[in-house]
C-alpha cells in the first residue's frame, strides 16, 4: 500500500467518463468539486499537484450536437476546440474558490518526443510548480493529427510525470486496476493489486477494453505504467467515479499499484527509453558499429545511410548494414543537412537494443 501523503509531486489523470456523464452528457459538477477538496488537502500537506484532464472532445461534442459514434479527425479536432475552453474554465472554478490557481498547459506529442522542446515544457512546468500554481494538461487536440499524437492521455500522463520527476501517477478511471481477465466479460477475472515488472504475462492481461468515451483501454495504461516505472515513479489505476476519489484511495480503496524501478534511469536515458516516436535511421559500418557497441558516440565517418524525416534532437535508430539495430539515440542534425552533408552527422547512441 502507498502511503499518499509522502508523495512530494503527484500526477492525477482523470478520464473523460469522469469528467461528463455519460447518459446526460452534463458535467459531472459534484464530483469535480469533490476532487478540488482531495487536491486542496494534498496542496495543503505540501504535495505539488498536476492534473492531467481528458474531456475537450466529450464536452466539446455534446455542445456540437455532434452524436455519431465515430467523429472525423476534423469533427474532433473542432470538438476538442470548443470543450478545451470549458474544461478549463471548470478546474478554475472548483480550484479558484480553495486559493488554488490554474494553468492550462497543451502538449502535442512532440513536444513529448523532440528533446528540445521536451526540456522547454519541462521548464515551463516546472516554473508553474514552484509559483505555486496546478497546471491542467491536456493534449492540443486541435492540431494533433492521426499520425502525430498520444490518442489517450495515459501515455501523456506518465510522460508529464517523467518530465516534472513526479514520484506518484494516480489513473483515476473508471475501472478499478488490472484484472487477469476482462471483468466485463469474464465472471472469473482476478483482480491483481500489485505488480512489480511489466512482463510478457502483465501485458496479455490487458485485452483491449473500450468505454463510451475513453480514448485508452488497459493496454496504454500498461504503457503508461513502463514509462512511469523507468522513471522512478509509481503509479496506480483506479475507479474514481465516486466522490473524494484521492481521499477514497487513501483510505485504502481498491487499486492496482505498479511499482517504479527502484533503480531509475538518468533523466537523459529515461526521455530516451519512453521514446514513443523513433523518426529516422541511421545505417553505420563495421567500425561504427563496433565503436557504438563499446560506448562511443556515432562520429560522421561511420554513417553510410540515412533514411527518414527528422529534426535535430528527435530519436534515430541505428543499424548495421546487415539490418541489425544497434540502438537508439538523439541525432544532432535534421534529416536535411544529413542528406546535404552526406551522412555528416553525429548521434550519441542513449538505448542500446535490449
Ligand atoms: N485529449 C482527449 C480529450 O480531452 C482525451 C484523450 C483520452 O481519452 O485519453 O478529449
Amino acid at each position: 500500500m502507498i502511503e499518499l501523503s509522502l508523495s512530494k509531486k503527484l500526477i492525477i489523470k482523470i478520464g473523460s467518463s469522469l469528467i461528463v456523464d455519460s447518459s446526460s452528457s452534463r458535467l459531472r459538477i459534484n464530483w469535480l468539486k469533490s476532487l478540488a477538496h482531495d487536491i486542496s488537502k494534498a496542496k495543503l500537506r505540501g504535495t505539488d499537484v498536476i492534473i492531467v484532464s481528458s474531456g475537450a472532445i466529450a464536452i466539446g461534442r455534446s455542445i456540437l450536437n455532434l452524436d455519431n459514434d465515430n467523429l472525423s479527425l476534423e469533427e474532433s479536432q473542432a470538438a476538442a476546440a470548443v470543450g478545451q475552453i470549458k474544461l478549463s474554465r471548470v478546474y478554475q472554478e472548483v480550484l479558484g474558490p480553495l486559493g488554488i490557481v490554474t494553468a492550462q498547459v497543451l502538449l502535442t506529442l512532440e513536444d513529448s518526443e523532440n528533446r528540445r522542446r521536451y526540456l522547454n515544457s519541462r521548464s515551463t512546468l516546472n516554473m508553474l510548480l514552484s509559483l505555486k500554481v496546478t497546471p491542467i494538461v491536456n493534449e492540443n487536440d486541435t492540431v494533433a493529427t492521426d499520425e502525430i499524437r498520444f490518442g489517450d492521455n495515459d501515455r501523456l500522463a506518465a510522460r508529464v510525470a517523467q518530465m516534472s520527476s513526479s514520484d506518484l501517477l494516480i489513473l483515476l478511471s473508471d475501472i478499478d486496476g488490472l484484472y487477469d481477465q476482462n471483468p466485463h466479460h469474464s465472471k472469473t477475472a482476478k483482480h491483481i493489486p500489485l505488480v512489480t515488472e511489466i512482463n510478457e504475462e502483465i501485458m496479455n492481461m490487458a485485452g483491449s477494453s473500450h468505454y463510451e468515451y475513453a480514448s485508452g483501454g488497459m493496454v496504454t495504461k500498461l504503457e503508461a505504467a513502463k514509462i512511469s516505472s523507468l522513471s522512478g515513479c509509481n503509479l496506480i489505476i483506479c475507479n474514481g467515479e465516486s466522490e473524494h476519489p484521492i481521499l477514497e484511495l487513501s483510505k485504502g480503496k481498491k487499486h492496482t499499484i505498479f511499482k517504479a524501478n527502484e533503480t531509475p534511469l538518468t533523466a537523459r536515458k529515461k526521455w530516451i527509453a519512453a521514446g514513443l516516436n523513433i523518426l529516422g535511421k541511421l545505417i553505420v559500418d563495421n567500425g561504427a558499429s563496433t565503436a557504438l557497441k563499446n560506448g562511443s558516440s556515432l562520429l560522421p565517418a561511420g554513417v553510410v545511410k540515412v533514411e527518414g524525416i527528422f529534426e535535430k534532437g528527435d530519436l534515430v535508430e541505428i543499424l548495421d548494414q546487415n539490418g541489425n539495430i544497434i540502438g537508439s539515440g538523439p541525432v544532432s542534425y535534421t534529416h536535411l543537412r544529413a542528406h546535404e552533408t552526406r551522412g555528416n552527422l553525429v548521434c550519441r547512441l542513449v538505448r542500446e537494443k535490449k
